[in-house]
């Protein structure tokens, strides 16, 4: 296979092989013309073909793409040639969590608590979403290189529930994590992943999850009979999480709401997600090629129907437009809003827009004032201080009527931030633009003959407007040697525009 790599995917260079899963082949590589590391995972048609998993295999990918969190392995890309399927993810350097144990012995409830507080703040992310993991096990968690990260990964088996109650019936799973309901073939729904949790918790604190045992029958038997023992170093606090993980009845299980309440995490929560959610994200993007010596096909929009919008999907970037122009009281919803990070203005110019019933306004102290249906919201420049109507609260303790206007204003400043330029470069007869909006930024070349092309890159597609009339979109990964040769200037341009731009923005952030 690695021979055979080289040729295969001139736009990467291979670093090393990572390992080889049940389907799979994945290796560490480079991105040749950004230098970006990523893990490269590839799956053979005709594996998938003969162990029929197709289905699984788009499910991963619909499911991964999708998800954006500093707690799950980011998915950037997917792509087809004659005999593999490969899958661009993000480089977790430390590992699988699963050998970090093996290699400690067992680690102590301090880094326990470090590393699982962050899998739970994924699981949260996740059940918010209404996605039920179905496989977390030590080995589907990745670590960073100074293995104080923790990543979730391998979104095989995940499902996405249409609200929090559904409940599956198909057994699946790694048994060592499998809980009862599941086992005894009972319909399960969220709880299934908090039993998963408990037996990490479990593993991570002792060195082996809770119910392992030799052959696979034995173990689905102790997952039975909740057959387990708690060694006796384990701290009370410790031992209560577990216990109240391991709850036979899914109804007495802890939700993941509640484990964030548990006194083993203590203030764990938020403050590990705040520091690692407001550094600045490192720029990446989406890999783009231009060589024609493999087919590149981008797989994830060629062969995947694009999903209705679900209860629980995020705004797709396209639809924040349209989410501007909602009126945010107009349709509302049970639910609590819930502000997981604070809103920033850094970067942001001084800036008013007003419509019809709303303003919205950055003043020159850096402050979001929103003006909506008589209702005004101000918010400091770093989103933690926050005036509703007059009254002064922070961004913990909003009421629902206050978030969603806070919400709105996020959404407003990521499209402000997706219209401001961070990189200005004359290219030729181009002026090209880089965005501030993160991680993807979008790009956008003003040609001097009046042409123009917006390239959204977290959705792999370059928006061209020649002069001559008559726009048209293509994915910079697709061949387009078809065109003609002023359209090819245009393209080829603009992917020179956004190399120099990157290389630009990457000298800034080293001086
Ligand atoms: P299976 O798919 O059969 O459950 P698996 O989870 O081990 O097995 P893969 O996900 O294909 O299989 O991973 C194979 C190897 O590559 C594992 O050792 C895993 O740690 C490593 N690996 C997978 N993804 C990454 C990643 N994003 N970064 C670093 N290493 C990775």
């Amino acid at each position: 296979m690695e021979s055979k790599l080289g040729s295969r995917l001139p736009d990467y260079e291979v670093i090393k092989p990572l390992g080889r899963g049940a389907y799979s082949y994945v290796y560490h590589v480079k991105y040749r013309s950004t230098s970006q590391e990523f893990a490269l995972k590839i799956i053979e048609k005709q594996v998938v073909v003969q162990k029929n998993l197709t289905n699984r295999l788009l499910n991963e990918i619909k499911l991964q793409k999708r998800l954006n969190h500093p707690c799950i392995v980011k998915f950037y890309h997917s792509f087809e040639d004659e005999d593999c399927i490969y899958l661009v993810l993000e480089y977790c350097a430390g590992g699988e969590l699963f050998s970090y144990i093996k290699s400690e012995g067992r680690l102590s409830e301090d880094e326990t608590r470090m590393l699982c507080s962050q899998l739970v703040d994924g699981i949260d992310y996740l059940h918010n979403r209404g996605i039920l993991h179905r496989d977390l096990k030590l080995g589907n968690l990745l670590l960073s290189e100074d293995r104080t990260l923790l990543k979730i990964g391998d979104f095989g088996l995940a499902v996405k529930l249409s609200n929090y109650s559904e409940e599956r019936s198909t057994l699946c799973g790694t048994p060592n994590y499998i809980s009862p309901e599941v086992v005894n073939r009972q319909p399960y729904g969220l709880a299934a992943d908090l039993w998963s949790l408990g037996c990490i918790v479990y593993g991570c604190l002792t060195g082996n999850p809770p119910f392992e045992s030799p052959d696979i029958q034995t173990t689905l038997l102790k997952i039975k009979d909740m057959s387990y023992s708690l060694p006796n170093y384990l701290s009370d606090d410790a031992e209560t999480l577990i216990r109240s993980l391991l709850s036979w009845n899914p109804d007495e299980r802890l939700s993941i709401q509640d484990v964030k309440n548990q006194p083993f995490f203590k203030s764990q929560f938020f403050s590990t997600l705040d520091t690692r959610t407001l550094q600045s994200p490192t720029l990446i993007l989406s890999p783009v090629s231009k060589h024609r010596s493999a087919t590149y096909v981008d797989y994830t929009e060629t062969i995947i129907s694009p999903e209705k919008p679900g209860k629980y999907d995020l705004p797709r970037s396209n639809r924040k437009i349209k989410s501007l122009k909602q009126d945010p009281f107009a349709t509302p919803r049970s639910k609590p809003i819930v502000i997981k990070m604070p809103l920033s203005t850094a970067n942001l110019l001084p800036f008013k827009h007003i419509s019809k019933n709303r303003v919205l306004e950055i003043n020159d102290k850096g402050w979001v004032i929103v003006n909506m249906n008589n209702r005004q919201l101000e918010v400091s420049s770093d989103g933690l201080t926050v005036i509703y109507q007059g009254k002064l609260t922070n961004f913990r303790e909003m009421n629902n009527n206050c978030a969603k206007l806070y919400q709105y204003a996020q959404t407003a400043l990521d499209l402000v931030r997706s219209k401001t330029p961070k990189i200005k470069l004359q290219i030729k007869d181009a002026m090209c633009m880089l965005m501030w909006n993160e991680p993807y930024p979008n790009f956008e070349v003003d040609f001097e003959n009046g042409a123009r092309v917006c390239y959204q890159i977290g959705s792999g597609k370059l928006y061209v407007h020649p002069l001559t009339g008559g726009s048209f979109e293509i994915s910079p990964s697709e061949d387009y040697e078809h065109l003609d040769q002023s359209l090819k200037n245009i393209v080829d341009t603009t992917l020179e525009g956004l190399k120099c731009c990157i290389d630009e923005e990457r000298k800034l952030k080293i001086t």
